[in-house]
């Protein structure tokens, strides 16, 4: 798939007097998280008086905001960025800006290697994009400001144990600065949505304390830390007042939101202030740690219609020995005693999962053992990731590699399970009536429209398609419609608008 350039659903006001002003084009790699730093530098840009292009050819710079979570995101990354430098030769680009968690990670080796590159933006550094494009003054690194607040956090105990682990050390990262990332926006950074109109992501924590193996993550983003309550609540106010109905919290682990500010239970409470904004409609947060469900979240959840009945819960595995080498702990048993617990306290919970397949030492039976919990879980929603072997995460020095073959076989497999629980799950809900979001035309077809439910995220689970709708009625994007399934795939739903 090409890199898609990020257009904007805001249109940001021209601040600079006389002169062109310069043209900026972003493409955002990686994940949602990822995809809000994007937009806080177009944010920063446009403030600074830059015009947002999603025409790469137009663009007088170009920035590719990198992710370097696995070995194939990272290769995306280089092929974009080398694909970009491109237009620096052909088309009328001066600048090529690199940033992400590809700079954290390789920071001289993207100078050195690639000489189109002009300047690189790590992921703590988000305001030095002004100085990469060419808009300002560099303002230094770690320099409090008064629109992006680097705070100086208390951290969790946990977090410090792992510093004193070594979690975080960058040493044998050649070219990495020494400062970790502590760069966390606020509500008064400017930020534009990339995303459309009518939904959002709101960050509310960045960075990770967890040990898990596999993971560079906490070295590429630095130690967890959670944005302030009220700068949560003010963020989400402000997106409702410009019409966006449906929020989605996202951070490494939203679970442990506000733990450092001796906060508890902080992500239920703040789900259920977020739930007391007018506009909102859907309210929804990703990527819950299995071990910090509380059964005040859970109550939460089921208490307020407006947040969504849906949990993001990554288990990574369900066999305890790797998941005790993958330093995450629980097991089959106690992951289905949970699930049991947040189907009972959240009704017609939608449940998504992942799971990382040919970890080191992964063992047939260890492999059956994940298989046999996936039948007996029947998660909505799976995803599947081949283990990648990444240099700095404690995983890379364990032995028993599995081969990239049989990780793919294994990978395969687990997916062929979960697509029959799928296509079961799908077929049961034809003739229930349900709120559609509209989202717009179909990317399949221009014969069909394209929605989500309360059950689906956005752009990570599957789709609904609306092939049919009252004859007096024009649908509108963003806008909520009572639909009725009619037919059902292993993934995706047909729909009409009853
Ligand atoms: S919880 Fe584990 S997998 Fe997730 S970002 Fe933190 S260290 Fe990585």
């Amino acid at each position: 798939m090409p890199p898609k350039v990020l257009t904007s659903s805001e249109s940001p006001e021209k601040s600079l007097k006389g002169g062109r002003p310069q043209k900026v084009g972003f493409i955002s790699l990686g994940c949602p998280k990822n995809l809000v730093d994007s937009e806080v530098m177009m944010g920063l840009v446009a403030r600074a008086g830059a015009e947002l292009t999603s025409r790469p050819e137009d663009a007088d710079v170009i920035v590719v905001n990198t992710c370097s979570f696995i070995e194939s995101a990272q290769q995306e990354s280089v092929n974009t960025i080398l694909e970009m430098a491109g237009h620096k030769t052909s088309g009328k680009a001066k600048k090529l800006v690199v940033a992400g968690c590809l700079v954290e990670r390789f920071r001289d080796q993207i100078r050195k290697d690639i000489p189109e590159v002009d300047a690189v933006v790590g992921t703590g550094e988000l305001e030095n994009i002004l100085a990469a494009a060419g808009l300002a003054a560099d303002r230094g690194r770690n320099e409090a400001t008064k629109d992006s607040p680097f705070v100086v956090l208390p951290s969790r105990p946990e977090g410090d144990a792992r510093a004193a682990q070594g979690r975080f050390s960058r040493e044998s990262w050649d070219g990495a600065i020494r400062d970790l990332p502590n760069y966390l926006y606020d509500d008064s950074t400017p930020r534009i949505l990339a995303t459309p109109r009518h939904m959002a992501y709101i960050k509310i924590a960045e960075g990770c304390d967890h040990p898990c193996t596999f993971c560079i993550i906490p070295q590429l983003r630095g130690r967890f830390r959670s944005r302030r309550f009220e700068s949560v609540v003010a963020e989400a106010e402000r997106l409702a007042q410009g019409g966006v109905r449906e929020i989605t919290l996202i951070g490494q682990d939203t679970t442990c939101y506000g733990e450092e500010f001796g906060l508890k239970d902080g992500l239920a409470l703040l789900l259920g202030k977020l739930a007391q904004i007018e506009d909102l409609r859907w309210i929804r947060f990703l990527y819950a740690y299995p071990n910090k469900i509380t059964g005040r979240l859970l109550e939460t959840i089921a208490q307020h219609e407006k947040i969504c009945s849906y949990m993001d819960v990554p288990l990574q595995h369900a066999s305890a020995s790797v998941l005790k080498r993958m330093k995450r702990g629980g097991s089959a048993d106690v992951f289905l005693r949970s699930i049991a617990k947040m189907r009972r306290m959240v009704p017609d919970l939608t449940l998504r999962t992942s799971f990382i397949v040919g970890f080191p030492g992964e063992t047939e039976k260890e492999f059956e053992e994940l298989c046999d919990f996936v039948r007996e879980a029947q998660f909505d929603w799976l995803g599947a990731f081949a283990y990648s072997d990444q240099e700095g995460a404690a995983a890379y020095a364990l032995g028993r590699k599995l081969s990239l073959r049989e990780i793919e076989r294994r990978r395969k497999h687990l997916m062929g399970i979960q697509r029959q629980i799928s296509r079961k799950k799908k077929k049961a809900l034809v003739g229930r009536e349900f709120d559609l979001l509209l989202e717009g035309e179909s990317e399949e077809s221009e014969l069909l429209l394209e929605g989500r439910t309360a059950m689906h995220a956005p752009e990570i689970d599957g789709k609904v398609f609306v092939n049919d709708f009252p004859e007096e009625m024009t649908p509108q994007p963003g806008e909520f419609y009572r639909c009725q399934i009619t037919e059902t795939y292993d993934y995706d739903l047909v729909a009409k608008i009853v």
